[in-house]
């Protein structure tokens, strides 16, 4: 019998239907997701046939002691804790689930920019504490929103700014033209320019060595002063120290993440000590329809690649 190790904690959370289809293709499956533990998780890779992984590593020296292991399935979108290069010199093959989850993860954009510009975790911790004072915010209506990349994501992160009135702004290397669909309202720039003209701005790129620090001291105090950043990408863009230097000397109207360098986030971290700093535990794809959907395609892969057939979304 072929056997699935499962370390995402979010495989088949919302639905049965990822463990029927395992189930179905006569494939053992195990969960390893919740207390996660990385010297078990090195020990029992080697039997397996695949792996379903989340956000944690999976090194080259650890790959090659699975004889066995055919695939790795990303429970997600982002590749960055994947070695591609590695992988495919053992011959494992590696699959993603791209833009499944694109609605829940702009879904999170928009809520983080409506939250920091109105306040509303701010002012609901205050009336928890027992006072209730009044937070003059900004509208998101008519602003500016510069998107740093234009991929899946972003694009329904403008698809949501369209109904607010927003005028859009766009960086992405890789998109020469603007979609027919975003002609009206979305103008692509270069870095400089939406970093500078954004009342808002939303960074939806993967972590690359390209993009990593991209955030750093020069490009933040780069933004309007009273300007808002919003991160659901990765951690690594937005260089964290650099980040509390500048809103700890009063630049930015604040910030508001999903992710961080480290994760989970350290208590000790400074922006913790910031009213105008945001942070969600990474939850971007946390949403019923995104996960549900993510882990279908996830537990079909798994279940064509050990059955000797194509998978969808083939990285390597
Ligand atoms: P995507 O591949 O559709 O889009 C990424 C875009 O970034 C592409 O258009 C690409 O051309 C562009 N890009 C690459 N290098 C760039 C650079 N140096 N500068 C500007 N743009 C650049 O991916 P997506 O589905 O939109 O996801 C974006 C990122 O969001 C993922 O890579 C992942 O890291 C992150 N993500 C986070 C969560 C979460 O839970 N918070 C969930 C899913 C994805």
């Amino acid at each position: 019998m072929k056997k699935v190790l499962i370390t995402s904690r979010s495989f088949g959370k919302t639905s049965p239907k990822p463990f029927a289809i395992l189930e179905e293709a006569g494939i053992e499956y195990t969960l390893m997701g919740t207390d996660f533990d990385e010297e078990a998780f090195k020990k029992a890779i080697p039997e397996y046939d695949a792996l379903v992984i989340g956000a944690h590593k999976f090194y080259p020296e650890d790959m090659a002691k699975c004889p066995n292991l055919k695939l790795i399935a990303k429970h997600g979108a982002g590749l960055d804790n994947i070695f591609l290069e590695e992988a495919k010199e053992l011959g494992i093959c590696v699959t993603n689930v791209p833009a499944m989850n694109a609605n829940a993860v702009a879904d999170l954009a928009f809520a983080h920019m409506l939250n920091i510009s109105r306040g509303v975790s701010f002012t609901n911790n205050q009336v928890h504490t027992g006072a209730w004072k009044s937070f003059i915010g900004k509208d998101v209506y008519q602003k500016t929103l510069g998107l740093v990349g234009f991929g899946a994501i972003a694009k329904n992160v403008a698809r949501r700014a369209k109904g607010f009135s927003m005028k859009v702004l766009a960086y992405d290397p890789f998109v020469t033209e603007v979609p027919e669909e975003f002609a009206e309202y979305v103008t692509l720039a270069d870095l400089d320019t939406v970093t500078k003209q954004s009342d808002i701005v939303s960074i939806h790129v993967p972590l690359l060595d390209s993009t990593k620090n991209l955030f750093d001291e020069a490009r933040i105090m780069m933004m309007q002063p009273e300007s808002y950043l919003i991160n659901t990408s990765r951690g690594g863009i937005i260089n964290e120290e650099d980040l509390y230097k500048c809103m700890s000397a009063g630049h930015l109207g604040g910030c508001a993440i999903d992710v961080v360098e480290v994760e989970p986030m350290q208590q000790d971290n400074p922006l913790l000590t910031l009213d105008n700093f945001v942070v969600t535990p990474h939850i971007g794809m946390y949403s019923l329809e995104a996960i549900s959907a993510v882990s279908i395609v996830c537990a079909e892969n798994v279940a064509k690649v050990l059955a000797g057939e194509e998978p969808n979304y083939k990285i390597v």
